[in-house]
């Protein structure tokens, strides 16, 4: 079975890894796009905590995190040790007493199907900040110790370099699609024609531009969102949890004193991949407000990544309809470290006609077609 993956963020690159791992000949073809999301992504594995009530989301978002340890010792056992994820925690601030036992509770439901949340301890104002020096002072925390942060740039690295090892080739530019009554055949590459069993698109917020040849539309809008990298002095960040405040911002440590805070949720700014004054401005505000311990950090980077999401914010997967020889996946939003992994592998079972694990009809890739 021949298969070429158009699209290698945490998605495609999940796929390439998981099909060729089982034996299939794979053909990966990523432009690398200024703004690719898994380029930009945070990095938080956490999706116990969400009020999101949409339960097909959340059956991709919680299979996603308990995939997570399985997928990082397959990796390993490819030789691929720096996947920069680490189960490092998360705690979930709040100033307000009620709002942190109603967080304990939502978490304790959560638990019942979801053991890999960990445990789930109460914590006062000072253990809360024990955990996260730069802190403000009072706040309280729910602490999950199963949650994990994960860099997207080393996991979708070491997804390639794993694939790679099973045999997969990787190429860099654009691909289009070859595509002869209704059927897809293969992809055009550097002016060259190459035919497959199946093209699997996986092209994050760009994905209506191939698809769009094909006569039909494809429903993906992007976010923007601007995210910055700092440097704390004098402090060993490896091990601090993410802290979850209560508002749209995270806060997040990685080694050699790496702090990530972010990140913007721009609606209308197109494929725009400046850095503004206006977004490191709000980043900033809010970050220093929660932990003002931040503003003796370098700054080091602003990145800026684009979040695809399809209608209702529901992922999509599955056979593009009206066609042939194709599968789409598109949509993973603001959560598709979390999911990419997962989805991944549903895809990779998908085309290779695998039982899934997953619900298909409830991502129907038709919801997201317009003719
Ligand atoms: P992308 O990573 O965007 O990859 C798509 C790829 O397809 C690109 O490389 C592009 O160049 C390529 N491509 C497109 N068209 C073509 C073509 N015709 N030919 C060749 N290549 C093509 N998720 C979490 O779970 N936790 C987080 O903490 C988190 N934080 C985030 C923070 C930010 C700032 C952003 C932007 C996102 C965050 N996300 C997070 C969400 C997550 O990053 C995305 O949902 C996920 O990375 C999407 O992956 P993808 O593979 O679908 O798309």
């Amino acid at each position: 079975e021949k298969i070429i993956i158009v699209g290698a963020g945490i998605l495609g690159a999940s796929t390439a890894y998981h099909l060729a791992k089982a034996g299939a000949e794979v053909v990966i073809i990523d432009r690398n796009d200024d703004g690719q999301a898994t380029n930009a992504a945070a990095g938080i594995v956490c999706p116990w905590l969400s009020q999101r009530r949409n339960k097909a989301w959340y059956n991709l978002a919680k299979g996603g995190a308990k995939y997570y340890p399985t997928l990082i010792a397959n990796l390993e056992e490819d030789g691929e040790k720096n996947t920069g994820y680490a189960k490092v925690g998360a705690i979930s601030i709040h100033t307000d007493e009620e709002k942190i036992y109603a967080m304990e509770k939502r978490a304790l439901k959560r638990k019942l199907d979801a053991p890999e949340i960990g445990e789930i301890t109460v914590l006062n104002t000072e253990q809360t900040k024990a955990l996260f020096p730069p802190l403000a002072d009072g706040y309280k925390s729910v602490h999950v110790s199963g949650a994990a942060r994960v860099n997207g740039r080393a996991l979708r690295s070491s997804l390639l370099n794993g694939a790679r090892k099973h045999g997969a080739k990787v190429f860099s530019g654009n691909a289009s699609l070859l595509c002869k009554e209704n059927k897809v055949t293969g992809v055009i590459f550097n002016d060259k024609k190459i035919t497959a069993n199946k093209v699997i698109v996986t092209a994050g917020a760009w994905a209506n531009q191939i698809i769009e040849p094909l006569g039909i539309q494809f429903q993906v809008t992007s976010q923007k969102a601007q995210i910055m990298h700092l440097q704390i002095p004098d402090e060993s960040t490896g091990k601090w949890p993410v802290v979850i405040p209560p508002s749209d911002q995270y806060i997040l440590s990685f080694e050699d004193q790496r702090i990530v805070i972010g990140a913007t949720h721009e609606n209308y700014a197109g494929f725009d991949t400046r850095v503004t004054a206006g977004g490191c401005h709000e980043i900033l505000n809010k970050a220093l407000q929660i932990a003002p311990g931040l503003s003796v950090c370098t700054i080091l980077e602003t990145r800026v990544g684009f979040r695809p999401f399809t209608p209702d914010f529901l992922p999509v997967i599955g056979p593009l309809p009206g066609f042939s020889g194709i599968l789409v996946a598109n949509g993973l939003g603001a959560s598709g470290l979390t999911m990419g992994p997962f989805i991944g592998l549903q895809l990779a079972k998908l085309a290779l006609n695998k039982e899934l694990d997953i619900e298909l009809s409830h991502y129907d890739v038709a919801s997201a077609v317009c003719n």
